[in-house]
């Protein structure tokens, strides 16, 4: 047992950094983290942020890039959101959702059926974002024993598409090393093609064919495992992993119209891309389509205090509001008081400062900025919507020949994540597709942090280059 106090007064800012990391070191489990690389090195700990910087230990700032971890829309230290939060707990710090409802949970579902799209207005909260993702898929299943037609019970997700942690939500999520060492998972989980364009050749410059092509993979998949037998379809408006790729014109359409044509529903996995990160309150807004189900969590509060949610049209909560069946699942914390308080203050902000028009107003400049760093030659492509954008890194932009295996580990790992964040940037150098660079900073940022961010990359990704 450690009895040190976590302030002391040796670096001038308050915190020991060498007592930190080797207390972490000691009963810190960090996540998806490989404890060993920090054996001999001290563990990066971030102690304050304000708008779009974050604070270490030792004073040192950076542009949050990444926003923690698409998180934090409304950026660092917003004291009316630490102070919902002090001013809820104080009223009621704790009530579950179990047959009864607390003020912030209702208001919080009023205004977020207010904001979605077509008839998603009923709002089941969670906790997080793969507890959601859990939810809508148990719902699925429900639903469709409840209407009679026991046997659907099957998804869809796309290759290479994180979906989160959870048993359930590990087997829609597409990587298979993420996995691998938890099999056997859910059964009844199933991949189709994602929409990443840049790896899909045979299309040449014809981004809707590819589309179709796209959509139609899941209808493939859908008809391969039985249309009986399928339940949903999870999408992202833009998927994350594998470095931000965002839907062909008419590709959203299509997988709705295909859904329907199976009686499949619809699930828009929105963890990252709802509140603000698209330039509209849900990402489907952006590209005009209406799922049956929308999973939300980590900009809903800003991350100010955590929570979840599962939306749900009318038509597929019709057998539990009028048939006598309850839904049996629950979550302790889920639509937790606190949080709900904190994500009507966070909203509060989004409408009163328009975060989400901000996006819309600067994404062309983020875009134009980024795509500047296609002059450099390990810059392969340059992609996403909004404030969340993916940089593909290639060995070779003609043949777009990616790195691999111990090549890509020692660039990722071994040097760009490190040598980016000492030039004071934080974001993501990610390869659970091929090598990309991600970012999706804070929503309130513009052409001076564009810039920033820009000349960090360019400055690592030549160094970068030139280890190769
Ligand atoms: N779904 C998507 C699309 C995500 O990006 C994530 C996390 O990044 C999750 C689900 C899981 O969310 P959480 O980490 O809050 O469980």
């Amino acid at each position: 047992m450690t009895t040190t106090p976590i302030e002391t007064e040796t670096s001038g800012t308050g915190f020991d950094t060498t007592d930190l990391s080797a207390r972490a070191r000691e009963h810190l489990w960090m996540h998806f983290t490989s404890m060993s690389t920090y054996a001999d090195a001290d563990v990066p700990t971030i102690v304050r942020g304000e708008g779009a910087r974050i604070f270490d230990t030792e004073g040192r700032r950076y542009l949050d890039g990444l926003a923690g971890l698409f998180v934090v829309q409304a950026g660092h230290g917003r004291e009316e959101l630490a102070r919902a939060a002090y001013e809820q707990a104080k009223k009621l710090a704790f009530f579950p959702l179990w047959s009864y409802a607390h003020p912030p949970a209702i208001e919080l579902a009023d205004r977020l059926a207010s904001h979605a799209p077509g008839d998603l207005n009923k709002v089941f909260f969670t906790t997080g974002g793969g507890e959601a993702v859990e939810t809508a898929w148990k719902l699925a299943k429900n639903y469709f024993k409840l209407v009679g037609k026991p046997m659907k019970h099957k998804v869809i997700s796309r290759s290479i598409a994180y979906h989160g942690t959870p048993q359930g939500a590990l087997s829609i999520t597409g990587i298979p090393e993420a996995k691998m060492v938890f099999e056997p998972l859910v059964p009844g989980a199933h991949k189709a093609a994602n929409t990443n364009f840049y790896r899909a050749p045979e299309h040449g410059d014809d981004l809707e064919a590819f589309g179709r092509w796209a959509a139609d993979d899941i209808e493939r998949a859908i008809e391969m495992e039985g249309p009986d037998s399928v339940a949903a379809v999870f999408v992202e408006p833009v998927q994350n992993s594998g470095g931000c790729f965002p839907p062909p014109p008419g590709y959203f359409q299509r997988v709705r119209e295909i859904c329907d044509r199976h009686d499949v529903l619809m699930v828009s996995d929105e963890v990252i891309c709802a509140f603000g990160r698209l330039g509209t309150m849900f990402g489907c807004d952006k590209f005009g389509y209406v799922p049956d189900m929308i999973t939300c969590a980590k900009g809903l509060t800003s991350g100010y205090s955590p929570i979840g949610a599962c939306l749900v049209s009318d038509r597929i909560a019709e057998p539990f509001w009028t048939g006598g069946a309850s839904f049996p699942h629950g979550y302790t914390f889920g639509g937790h008081p606190v949080s709900a308080a904190v994500a009507m203050a966070n909203l509060d902000i989004f409408e009163r400062e328009g975060l989400a028009q901000h996006v819309l107003q600067n994404e062309g400049a983020f875009r134009a900025t980024l795509e500047k760093l296609t002059d450099l030659p390990i810059v392969g492509d340059v992609r996403g919507d909004g404030y969340f954008y993916g940089i593909e890194l290639v060995k070779d932009k003609n043949t777009k020949e990616t790195f691999e295996g111990e090549e890509a580990d020692r660039l990722l790992r071994g040097f760009m994540s490190k040598a980016l964040f000492e030039a004071g940037l934080y974001c993501r150098a990610d390869d659970r597709g091929d090598p990309v660079v991600q970012l999706a900073p804070p929503l309130i940022i513009g052409q001076p942090e564009f810039d920033e961010i820009e000349q960090v990359l360019r400055s690592v990704l030549t160094e970068a280059w030139q280890r190769i």
